[in-house]
């Protein structure tokens, strides 16, 4: 399944764009690697506190064109090992690197270089000539290189991958600690201890040791039976077994990861950090007990609340693309927001509103004015606080906004599978991907963040053709919203007490997990089942919500007696009901034919 973002991709990397920009492309500052010119190769590996380990390539090399994928995945595998090896590129087809290849002796592409920690200035670095070049085989390499430093000559940063001896650790059992030790007994000839250690690099609060099945003392004291098993020491003297639902290094690593006090240290990053932000803050002043297995109504309604009243402020009048992205954006949610309260109500109406006016241009004031004044008469509102609860973060400046506009989209391409006929008549049902053309236009027009919009702009040109249908759209956002989340791990705006990772967890969703020859995969089916019921609309909890979820039902007109609130039957039985509605919902609010009756000043203004 993971063709359809990945094939766009592949198609434009052959396609004649011509060298140069070709070349420029196959690696980007996107990539979780580090991009190297004749000006910097030999400052970073002189002396590094880290080893290096580089592929020199050739951007005309079709060989090399395949294999970016897999040097970009493998560089994505192990990219919180950089402090003990980093992972590299140099394009020798550039002109400026043309003397530094032939310096660095490179006769072929792709070739493949590693470089120990501290080497001096004149070193060349050792060729890696293994025939097998895949993820797994590569990964392993680089820890042979690391544990074939010499003490003298070990990356700073690297914890030992030696495995420790029940001398060592059975002292341990029962002392207090201001960390977790986790120690993973495997087999001799498994990788998974010391990748794992190498995984918790960046992370403060655990030391991870690896010990061997061959350890009989060891395994009689810790009672272990199968490998690689994890057996934890708690910081307060206790200790036990850790339990994983596989023993696979995605599993370990992932559980370590997410115990309590345990913390990514924060790197500096070049990316803007995107809070909360902006002029509204949230009131909290007590913490909001959450599962994070489930979504809030409260989040989504703040994300609404923000984008309406702070984001959308300004723009003090909405013209030409502005004006149609919005007027989109509200359509989508009238139609696809679950639930049916009062916040559906209000954006029907806005909806309406936006749809009957035949003008050019709307000052923001009167949007403004709808959704406050105008329909608060008739009971419709949306709460006009922030109330983040999924999105909580530990400190203000931290989730907020950006959380709950992502959990919105997620929430909105969900409901669009669900109920497919949803966007008939609205002029957004015409393609594979209505929810994600809207999201990225409107990111792109109105989002806050600048550089954010900009990334998203960018992954979306790449890969959003590729969408054929309602699924894919879920997994695109789903998965976009994953290498987000590998870009911004450890970044400034990672609240560490919500550490950004892939997503959904193992403790989420186990079966969303898999290993093939050593490497994560995604269980793509079982990620879909996983995001129709996490984001589906019997999961979005009404808990802390300020706006009604349910509006009383209007009289029926022929009993009197209310009528019942549900959003299926027909299409054209719907849009009978949705017109009467609205027909009584301009009533009440004072708007008529596009016309607000006793408007206050931006009634006279003139619009055209
Ligand atoms: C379109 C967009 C682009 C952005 N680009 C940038 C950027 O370039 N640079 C930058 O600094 N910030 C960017 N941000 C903000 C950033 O992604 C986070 O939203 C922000 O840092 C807050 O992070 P968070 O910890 O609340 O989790 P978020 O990443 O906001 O996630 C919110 C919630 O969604 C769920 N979730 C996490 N991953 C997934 C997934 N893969 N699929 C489905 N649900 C998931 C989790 O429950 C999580 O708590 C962007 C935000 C948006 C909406």
């Amino acid at each position: 399944m993971l063709w359809f973002w990945f094939f766009p991709v592949v198609l434009w990397l052959v396609a004649p764009h011509g060298c140069v920009s070709t070349s420029a492309r196959l690696y980007t500052e996107e990539d979780p690697l580090v991009i190297l010119s004749s000006s910097n190769l030999k400052p970073a590996v002189t002396n590094s506190s880290s080893a290096w380990f580089l592929q020199f390539y050739s951007s005309w090399c079709g060989h090399c064109i395949q294999y970016s994928e897999t040097w970009k995945a493998l560089a994505r595998d192990v990219q919180d090992w950089q402090q003990a090896v980093r992972v590299g590129v140099l394009d020798c087809a550039q002109e400026e690197n043309f003397d530094v290849c032939k310096e660095f002796n490179i006769k072929f592409y792709p070739t493949f270089k590693y470089f120990r920690a501290h080497s001096p200035e004149t070193e060349r670095g050792t060729p890696y000539r293994g025939a097998d070049r895949e993820i797994q085989s590569v990964r392993q390499v680089m820890v042979n290189i690391l544990q074939n430093h010499t003490q003298q000559d070990w990356p700073e940063r690297c914890p030992p991958l030696r495995p420790y001896s029940s001398a060592e650790l059975l002292p341990l059992l029962g002392q207090r600690s201001d960390q977790y030790t986790a120690i993973i007994v495997e087999e001799p000839d498994s990788y998974v201890g010391r990748e794992v250690v190498l995984d918790l690099l960046q992370f403060s609060g655990v030391e991870v040791r690896r010990a061997l099945s061959l350890d009989l003392p060891l395994l009689d004291a810790l009672k272990i039976t199968t490998f690689p098993s994890v057996y934890l020491l708690h910081p307060n003297g206790s200790h036990s077994h850790l339990h994983v639902q596989k023993q696979l290094r995605f599993f370990f690593s992932s559980v370590l990861r997410t115990l309590a006090g345990v913390q990514r240290r924060v790197r500096p990053s070049s990316s803007t950090a995107v809070g909360q932000g902006g002029a509204l803050q949230d009131q909290q002043s007590a913490w909001r007990d959450f599962s994070s297995s489930e979504v809030y109504a409260a989040d989504l309604e703040s994300a609404l609340h923000y984008l309406l009243r702070v984001e959308l402020a300004t723009h003090s009048t909405l013209q030409g693309e502005e004006l149609q992205v919005f007027k989109d954006f509200v359509t989508l949610v009238s139609k696809l927001y679950p639930g049916g309260g009062s916040v559906v109500k209000l954006m029907e109406t806005l909806s309406d509103w936006l749809l009957s006016l035949p003008l050019p241009r709307i000052p923001y004031q009167a949007v403004l004015d709808l959704v406050d004044n105008k329909m608060r008469i008739s009971g419709v509102f949306l709460g006009a606080e922030l109330r983040w609860v999924g999105c909580q973060g530990s400190r203000a400046g931290l989730r907020g906004y950006p959380c709950s506009l992502w959990t919105l989209f997620h929430v909105l391409t969900v409901q669009h599978d669900a109920t497919p006929t949803a966007l008939d008549n609205t002029g957004l049902e015409g393609g594979a991907a209505p929810v994600l053309q809207v999201m990225r236009r409107y990111v792109r027009t109105f989002f806050g963040c600048e550089e954010c919009g900009r990334h998203f702009e960018r992954a979306a040109a790449a890969s959003l053709e590729g969408v054929q249908n309602r699924e894919q759209q879920v997994l695109w956002l789903w998965n976009q919203h994953n290498t987000v989340n590998d870009r911004l791990a450890g970044s400034l705006s990672d609240d560490p007490l919500f550490p950004k990772a892939p997503w959904p967890s193992p403790s989420l969703c186990a079966s969303c997990h898999d290993e093939k020859n050593g490497v994560h995969e995604w269980n793509q089916d079982n990620v879909l089942l996983f995001l129709r019921k996490h984001y589906g609309a019997s999961n979005i909890s009404p808990r802390y919500s300020l706006s009604p979820q349910r509006l009383p039902a209007p009289p029926s007109p022929q009993t009197g007696q209310p009528q019942e609130e549900h959003r299926g039957g027909g299409a054209e039985e719907k849009e009978k009901r949705r017109r009467a509605r609205r027909r009584r919902r301009l009533r009440t609010t004072g708007l008529r034919g596009g016309r607000v009756v006793g408007a206050g000043s931006w009634a006279s203004t003139a619009w055209t």
